[in-house]
């Protein structure tokens, strides 16, 4: 459902970050996407959600040529692809409630559903009782709830992760784990790209690490293979 075929990124000063990958995941998988600072991790997670086009090479979601998208197309794309970040992104004015709403007032669901669906996500991370509240008055952990509950409210295929627990404490990171968990156990394909060496060798999922813009090991249930 995703697939990249010969996929190159050399951004404008030069530098190649994606150089040649090859890579295909499925409907349901959970991938870690691991390697050193630089090794384009981000690189290759933003070239999923058209945050960067690649250079050359086709990228596939759902058999539709993302690198070739139509800027029009593009918030399509985006509806069906949830991405949560290490810094979360919240809507600092927003409550709660309204920063999760917000993607489903865009696409001008009925208020009685989008009521209905916003509880029942937050719901999901914990949050319900927290929904009146802003962002600034909730701890990390629970702003990262947050943009996960925002992710996954209009129910996408596929959500992906930029070192979610970066800034997070273990026991935080964990708990943000078994969120994960229980969206992917729903049926969501998930891929993170993470340091967390802890968590990738404990909760074992695919491991495809990427140095100098290559994948260098893609194995089922594999391990960090990091120092850290
Ligand atoms: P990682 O996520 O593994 O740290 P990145 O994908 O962020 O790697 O970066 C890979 C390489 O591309 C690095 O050399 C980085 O400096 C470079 N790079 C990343 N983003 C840009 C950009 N917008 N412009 C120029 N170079 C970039
Ligand atoms: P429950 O019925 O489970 O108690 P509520 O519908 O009362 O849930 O909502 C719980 C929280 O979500 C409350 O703090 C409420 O203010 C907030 N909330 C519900 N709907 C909205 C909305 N449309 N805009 C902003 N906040 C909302």
């Amino acid at each position: 459902m995703i697939e990249m075929q010969e996929v190159y990124k050399k951004y404008p000063n030069g530098v190649t970050a994606a150089n040649g990958i090859d890579v295909k995941i499925k409907q349901g998988e959970f991938v870690y996407v691991v390697g050193p600072s630089g090794a384009g991790k981000s690189t290759f997670i933003k070239m999923m959600y058209r945050e960067e086009k690649p250079t050359k090479g086709n990228i596939l979601i759902n058999g539709v040529n993302i690198g070739r998208l139509k800027g029009s197309k593009v918030p399509l794309l985006r509806r069906n692809i949830g991405v949560v970040f290490q810094d979360f992104k919240l809507l600092p004015t927003l409550t709660v409630y309204e920063n999760v709403a917000f993607a489903l007032e865009v696409i001008e669901e009925q208020p009685k559903y989008i009521k209905k669906r916003v509880m029942e996500t937050l719901d999901l991370v914990g949050l319900k009782h927290k929904a009146r509240m802003l962002p600034t008055e909730l701890s990390g952990g629970e702003q990262q709830r947050v943009s996960i509950a925002r992710s996954i409210v209009n129910s996408p295929k596929v959500m992906i992760a930029d070192e979610p627990t970066g800034n997070l404490d273990p026991d935080t990171s964990w708990e943000i784990m078994n969120i994960f968990e229980e969206i992917n156990t729903r049926g969501t394909t998930i891929v993170m790209a993470t340091h967390n060496k802890e968590i990738v060798n404990t909760i074992r999922h695919r491991v495809i690490a990427i140095e100098g813009g290559q994948i260098v090991r893609d194995e089922q249930r594999g391990d960090y293979g990091y120092e850290n």
